[in-house]
């Protein structure tokens, strides 16, 4: 049973409170109406949930928002740098929020949507998904995914020196962190289903990568897939033939998609083109419910790197004009998509 005195009342919900949801949630109080930032855990919870060392490949200027200046000591920003600066612009302009509190659906229409989360009900006017992509990994489909010594999200090394680890994925995220396992002590294999590491992968990381797989320090298999998971153990087809390999952990490392039940459950459509795009007009981000909004990573689909902080903190100011029914901005230039993971 809900408590009716969960019942609130906004002009604009925001749901998602990452980068993108922020700079959504300040341009809209700026345009005078009321709003509340609603996230199912912490403040910018995808950037928390980044590997501890992560360092942005964008420069500070490129994350700001609100017009807030992003100070940093060092070239790139660290994750650590991210989550103090959005905490601070996020408490400067008294956004309210309601964290650890997840959203289940929207009923209703423009004007007097009703939000259901798993701690009540809000009521307001329009909404602004800004959910990004950063929960639902890209499945393997093997049996044993699911067992306690598979992860999808790195974090750091350390609980792994001298045991043996399997690191699937072509991209940034799995050259990294196998490059970081290896560094700290642990027996790497890098499986990949390709006959290659992506083309993706970072200038500056691939050379790395490539001349430790040279010199014998990190074992890479290409061409291979995993097949079963199972406690200590992983077997693989290669193109010659299975191999059982040993593995205390398994990091599968093969990127994240947009939560299509969330989106279906607030009623928004989604294209039938290769990336499943989420239905919304790209003048105005206002999806095929009228009032309600995309923002940020989760325009792109399952192209991921189509919307990045860069370019998706521009989408507030447009919506937020949108919602006041005032002409939106000059758009700002369109940045090419990039390979983020
Ligand atoms: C390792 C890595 C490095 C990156 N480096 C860069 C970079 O250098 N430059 C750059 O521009 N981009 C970078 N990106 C991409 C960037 O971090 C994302 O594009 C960005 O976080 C998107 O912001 P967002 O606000 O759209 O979504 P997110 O930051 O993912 O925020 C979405 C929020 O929605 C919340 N949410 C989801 N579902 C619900 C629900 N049902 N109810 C309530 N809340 C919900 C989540 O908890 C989350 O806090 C990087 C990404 C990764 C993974």
């Amino acid at each position: 049973m809900l408590d009716p005195s969960s019942l609130s009342f906004y002009d604009t919900v925001i749901i998602g409170a990452g980068p993108v949801g922020l700079a959504c949630a300040i341009e809209v109080q700026r345009q005078g109406l009321s709003v509340c930032v609603v996230d199912k855990g912490a403040l910018v919870n995808s950037i928390v949930g980044y590997p501890t060392n992560m360092e942005f490949f964008s420069t500070p200027e490129l994350l700001e928002i609100g017009g807030y200046p992003f100070p940093t000591s060092g070239y790139k920003p660290l994750r650590e740098d991210a989550l103090d600066y959005y905490r601070r612009v996020a408490f400067a302009e008294k956004l309210p929020l309601r964290l650890y509190e997840r959203v289940l659906s929207l009923e209703g229409e423009a004007g007097a949507y009703e939000l259901h989360t798993d701690q009540g009900r809000i009521h307001t006017q329009s909404v602004i998904v800004a959910t990004g992509f950063f929960d639902v990994p890209n499945k393997l489909n093997v049996p044993g995914e699911e067992l306690p010594h598979v992860s999808h999200y790195y974090k750091e090394p350390y609980a792994h020196a001298g045991q043996p680890v399997v690191v699937v994925g072509a991209k940034n995220s799995s050259a990294k962190a196998a490059l970081q396992l290896a560094r700290a002590g642990a027996q790497v294999t890098l499986v990949v289903r390709g006959p290659e590491l992506a083309e993706s992968v970072k200038y500056w990381i691939r050379p790395d990568l490539v001349n430790r797989i040279a010199e014998g320090r990190i074992k890479a298999l290409f061409n291979t897939t995993i097949a079963a998971i199972r406690p200590g153990e992983v077997d693989v087809v290669t193109e010659n033939a299975p191999q059982t390999l040993p593995a205390s952990f398994i990091y599968a490392l093969t990127g994240y998609r947009p939560d299509y039940s969330l989106l279906a459950a607030l009623g928004i459509d989604t294209q039938p083109d290769a990336a499943r795009t989420p239905w919304h007009d790209p003048e105005t981000f206002e999806t095929n419910k009228q009032g309600v909004y995309l923002a940020g990573t989760v325009c792109g689909g399952l192209n991921t790197s189509r919307w990045f902080i860069e370019n998706g903190r521009f989408h507030a100011a447009v919506i937020a004009a949108h919602l006041a029914g005032q002409a939106a901005p000059t758009p700002p230039p369109v940045l090419q998509p990039v390979q983020l993971s």
